[in-house]
């Protein structure tokens, strides 16, 4: 391993890859469904309130949800078609959620989005089109992004860093995003330049992706620079591709505990939401499709697709050629830090960055036993906080009392419960103590 290569100071792990599955296949595109189911509440915030009732006709693009007060982003259909329904669905993490039904017209043309010309457009003009595109962080909790880009004055942001690490195991849809479309990646990182004002941006990329870090670098070289947009290779190490972890491997600045990356002078977004930045901008396309990472030794056939937001995850395992014998859990996102679903029915969201199938040899499924203080979580835990006595003060019903512990520093990575010889479900306590402790 090269040892200039930047990363974070403290703790980490390195999980098997599991990357060899996709990383060398191109994007497809998953056919349309026959009907779509958009949820209504896809991002940090309010859900939305809807803007068509049943029978409606829509066109691929159009709003068919607003957030009314609060924060929150836009929602867009995916597809030309009729309203079915609008009513519950299930939802990846929350049991139910709004949400609207649309029945596919599969004889529809698909939408064109012609290319124009940014340069001119102001700052407020760039971050309106961000808004009314929906534009959320697609690679996180779905914070909105026209917020996101509008930190406070006094906030003195001088770097942006561009999130190209995808150091969660399985996924590679960031990688072929680059591989396949550096130049709009770029442009989208130009265009979030001139709304910060500011003209420096580091794509950062584990160093696992050579072929992204060298592509990444040529589009660089080749957009013409009023910027200054280079590549940073980083170490291979989970979670590499963390906020506060990013920020201080690429900088050296440390975010403070509850503080936010603005706070050190930084704004991170992630690769994809660059490049939904430059379909914004540039197309004037909304955010409803995106790529997704499909893989696990569970589903027959492991992609990179370009799927329309709503797809039920059902369509997508018929397209694959469905699961295989062994399939012992479907995780949304990656074996790190996703959420595991134990149906079929659940939408695409514009957070979805993957969905595994993974086998009974792909996880550890050993009883936990009681920790045995040997402090390898201490180790392992990046935020440097103290998992091990969380998960003990949880199990004697005092988890009221582990906000000493930083329950609340805690981003939930899993590089604790990974390391653990005794298997304990360190984030399971985690999640169970943040829902009783008080700040
Ligand atoms: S899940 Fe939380 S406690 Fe465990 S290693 Fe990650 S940040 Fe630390
Ligand atoms: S790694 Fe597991 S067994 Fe070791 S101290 Fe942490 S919780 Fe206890």
């Amino acid at each position: 391993m090269n040892k200039s290569l930047l990363t974070f100071p403290k703790g980490g792990i390195h999980p098997p890859e599991g990357k060899d599955l996709t990383e060398h296949l191109a994007v497809e595109t998953l056919p349309i469904p026959e009907d779509v189911e958009i949820l209504l509440n896809q991002h940090f915030g309010a859900p939305c309130t809807p803007l068509v009732k049943k029978k409606d006709q829509v066109a691929e693009g159009d709003v068919i949800g607003v957030v009314e007060k609060g924060l929150g982003a836009a929602i867009h259909s995916s597809v030309t078609g009729t309203v079915k329904t609008i009513g519950a669905s299930a939802h990846p993490i929350a049991v139910k959620a709004p949400a609207v039904v649309i029945q596919t017209d599969t004889e529809a043309p698909p939408r064109e989005w012609p290319e124009s010309d940014w340069q001119a457009l102001s700052k407020d003009e760039l971050l309106d089109r961000v808004k009314n595109a929906g534009i959320v962080g697609i690679g996180g909790a779905g914070f909105p992004t026209h917020v996101k880009l509008s930190p406070p004055p006094a906030a003195k942001v001088d770097t942006l860093i561009l999130n190209g690490a995808e150091c969660e195991p399985y996924l590679t849809a960031d990688h072929r995003l680059m591989l396949e479309q550096p130049e709009k990646v770029v442009e989208g990182a130009k265009i979030i330049l001139r709304i910060l004002g500011i003209k420096e941006c580091q794509i950062a990329i584990e160093a696992n992706k050579p072929d992204a870090i060298e592509t990444m670098k040529t589009a660089c070289a080749e957009a013409s620079n009023d910027f200054n947009v280079t590549v940073s290779p980083l170490k291979v190490k989970y979670p590499q591709g963390s906020e506060k972890q990013l920020i201080q491997s690429i900088t050296g600045r440390k975010v403070p505990g509850f503080g936010l990356p603005f706070d050190v002078g930084v704004i991170v977004q992630n690769v994809g939401t660059a490049k939904a930045i430059y379909d914004a901008v540039v197309l004037q396309k909304p955010l409803y499709e995106k790529i997704m990472t499909i893989s696990g030794r569970g589903i027959a056939r492991p992609a990179n697709l370009l799927v329309k937001i709503g797809t039920r995850i059902s369509d997508i395992v018929s397209y694959l050629g469905g699961t295989l014998p062994g399939l012992a859990k479907i995780v949304l996102g990656g074996p790190m830090m996703g959420f595991a679903v134990s149906t079929l029915d659940i939408p695409v969201t514009k957070t979805t960055s993957g969905i595994l199938f993974l086998t009974e040899k792909e996880i550890d499924l050993r009883p936990y036993g009681q920790c045995i203080r040997c402090g390898w979580c201490l180790e392992a835990c990046p935020m440097g906080l103290l998992p091990n006595e969380i998960g003990v003060h949880v199990e004697a019903g005092r988890a009221g009392d582990t906000s000493q512990f930083g329950v609340f520093e805690c981003f939930e990575c899993g590089c604790c419960a990974y390391t653990c010889p005794a298997k304990r479900p360190l984030v399971q306590f985690i999640r169970l103590a943040k829902m009783k402790a008080k700040k």
